[in-house]
Parts: C-alpha cells; sequence; structure tokens
C-alpha cells in the first residue's frame, strides 16, 4: 500500500503553470510563482508523511477518524493570516456553534465544504473524506499571495494568488470539491499520482469537482459550462480546464500562454515522471478522460451527476480499481457498473460507451 518512492501534492495549479509564471518579465508575479513553487516541496513532504503513517498514527493524525464519527458535517476553518504556520492558524469558524464570520475566504470555505459534505453525504450516503465522519479542516489566507490550492493528506490548504494572474483559490466551489475529491481518493483506490493513474486521479477531482458546483447552482448537462477555476483565473476568458472542450480553457493568456490539455487519446502526452513533466502529464491528459465523462454525461442529459456521477463513484469506490488504474481499466469499469445500476444495452451504457469511444479510449 505504502510508497516508499516520491509522492506528490496534490494541487490546483499543476507545475507547468507555476514554471511559465516564475519566467514572467513581471517580477511580482516570478517572486510570488518561485515563493509557491518552493511550498510545493513542502507539502510535498508532508503527504508523503501522511501517507506512509500506520493506521493508528493516521487516527492521532487526524488523517483518519478517530471513530465512526456522527452524520453531520464536522468541520473547522482556520486563518493563516498570510503566514505559513498552519500549526500556529487561529480558529475562525467551526461547524459546532457555527458562528457568523466576515472573512469572505473563511465563507467561500464554509460553503464550498459544505456543499461538497452535501453532495457526497445526499446522493452517496457518504460520511466525509474518509467515510467515518473525519472533521474536515480547511485552511485561508496561507502565505502571501500563494498561487495554489492543495491537499496534504489530511487537510485542505488555500493561498490568495497573486492578484495578477490569480485571485483567492477560496472563490471557486469546483477547487474545494477537487480537493476534497482527492481525500475522498485518498481513502478509496488512491491511485499512484503519476502517469495514467495520476491523470485518473486528477480527472476523478475535476470530474466530482465539476458536478459539485453544478448541483449547488442547479445546472443540467446543458447549462453548465463545464469550466473548472472559472473564477480564481483573472479575466473572463480564462479559467484552468474544461472537460467540455480540454485544451481551450485558457488561449493566448499573456503570461500562460496556451491550455495544453488533449482531449483524445491520439493526442496523449507522454512526459517524464518529474516535477517539469507534471508527473507524467498528471493535469494534462486528464482532459482525456474528463471528456470521455462530459461526453457521456451529456448523452444521458439531465444532472450529471444523477446517472453519470453515480456510474463513476461506483468505480471510485469499486475494489477493483487499483493504485495503478489505466485509462482502459477505467473505462472496462465504468461499461461494467453502468450495466450493473441500468442494465446491458441500456441508453447509459451507450452513453458510457459513446464517451469512451470519442476520447478515442
Ligand atoms: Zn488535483
Amino acid at each position: 500500500m505504502c510508497k516508499n518512492h516520491f509522492n506528490p501534492i496534490h494541487c490546483i495549479i499543476p507545475p507547468y503553470m507555476i514554471k511559465k509564471l516564475m519566467e514572467s518579465g513581471n517580477k511580482k508575479i516570478a517572486d510570488k510563482a518561485i515563493n509557491t513553487n518552493f511550498r510545493n516541496y513542502r507539502f510535498r513532504n508532508d503527504r508523503i508523511f501522511f501517507h506512509n503513517s500506520s493506521l493508528k498514527e493516521k487516527r492521532i493524525l487526524g488523517v483518519i477518524a478517530k471513530q465512526v464519527g456522527k452524520e453531520v458535517l464536522q468541520m473547522k476553518v482556520y486563518d493563516c493570516k498570510q503566514k505559513t504556520d498552519l500549526a500556529g492558524a487561529t480558529l475562525l469558524w467551526d461547524s459546532k456553534n457555527n458562528q457568523k464570520i466576515t472573512s469572505l475566504a473563511g465563507k467561500n470555505v464554509i460553503k464550498g465544504g459544505k456543499a461538497s459534505w452535501d453532495f457526497y453525504w445526499q446522493l452517496f450516503g457518504r460520511n466525509s473524506i474518509d467515510n467515518n465522519g473525519l472533521l474536515i479542516k480547511q485552511y485561508v489566507h496561507f502565505d502571501k499571495g500563494m498561487d495554489n490550492a492543495y491537499w496534504d493528506g489530511r487537510r485542505m490548504v488555500y493561498g490568495d494568488g497573486d492578484g495578477t494572474v490569480f485571485t483567492s483559490f477560496t472563490i471557486d466551489i469546483d477547487i474545494i470539491g477537487h480537493e476534497l475529491t482527492h481525500g475522498v481518493m485518498e481513502n478509496e483506490a488512491n491511485l499512484d499520482y503519476e502517469n495514467q493513474a495520476g491523470a485518473l486521479n486528477e480527472s476523478f477531482s475535476d470530474i466530482f469537482g465539476i458536478m459539485i458546483k453544478q448541483r449547488f447552482n442547479n445546472q443540467d448537462v446543458k447549462k453548465s459550462n463545464w469550466l473548472i477555476g472559472e473564477r480564481v483565473m483573472i479575466g473572463p476568458k480564462y479559467a484552468l480546464r474544461s472537460l467540455k472542450a480540454p485544451g481551450t480553457a485558457y488561449l493566448n493568456h499573456p503570461e500562460l500562454g496556451n491550455d495544453p490539455q488533449p482531449a483524445t487519446m491520439d493526442k496523449y502526452q507522454n512526459l517524464p515522471n518529474t516535477s517539469a513533466g507534471d508527473w507524467g502529464g498528471v493535469h494534462i491528459n486528464s482532459g482525456i478522460t474528463n471528456f470521455a465523462f462530459y461526453v457521456a454525461a451529456y448523452n444521458m442529459g439531465g444532472y450529471a451527476w444523477d446517472k453519470t456521477g453515480r456510474i463513476w463513484y461506483a468505480v471510485l469506490t469499486d475494489v477493483k480499481l487499483t493504485q495503478n488504474a489505466k485509462f482502459a481499466d477505467v473505462k472496462n469499469l465504468t461499461i461494467v457498473n453502468a450495466e450493473k445500476i441500468y442494465g446491458i444495452n441500456s441508453p447509459e451504457v451507450k452513453a458510457v460507451k459513446q464517451g469512451w469511444a470519442e476520447a478515442k479510449v
């Protein structure tokens, strides 16, 4: 189960975007990006540490719940006050007393955390990240102008953004849902964060992140724009990723250039398993499996979480989904689970097959 080799952190902003910002001609942007890059290393080490702990240690560290928790949302929000000391952060909000707060970032993560917990509980009967009532911990205002949000193995941490390319990472519900889903993933298949398994790990987070946003905003498959991070990236034409049209989320961005995501398997990018290679393109090739989900959901119609989401959740929690799964494994598992839920030759199975066919997997 535990891996001794390199285990990167789970963050929303991929290394290739940070690298571009580090090379920016705008010194303010470059300085913030260099600092963000430095933080990435620290969170990566934390994640390896939590990941390799024993069950008993995980309970003590709060990586998993100490005992079966109550079936209600338990969440705490902390303010790092632009410092980098998580242990020294101030408690801003606690679901136990639900006090009123004025912090906008705090309000954002409470809203997104609630929407995510409700999504998993009300649709799938899942009680929090570990399905055991784990207290959800969220930290806002981490560092000065950090360009990222992380799942570090036991909590979610959000930067305020550099103010030019990115604003607060708490602003998009789909980012909060994305990070929380990394936690769910860690408690289920725990897909390796490299190559195809890593791209699937990223894709599950994007898919559940977008559904959490769609459900919060009551958007069906036609009404949704299928964009991840449409508000965190400053400028009306820019978003981090598009599930509907991977590779078009941002074009000709003055600092970031073009969205590099492929939508189909023939454009799969074989990248090195290094930070510069985005661990084999985990944030790049995820466009392919994101697109398969989008086509399947669109063809089924209605709300994505009703049918397509049910199938993908069945796969996420299927014991047959192994840590080093490839795209073809998930394709087969979505078909098998769709057949189990809706019947062989059902329109739902056809829609799933169509999704994978259009993504050329
Ligand atoms: Zn991620």
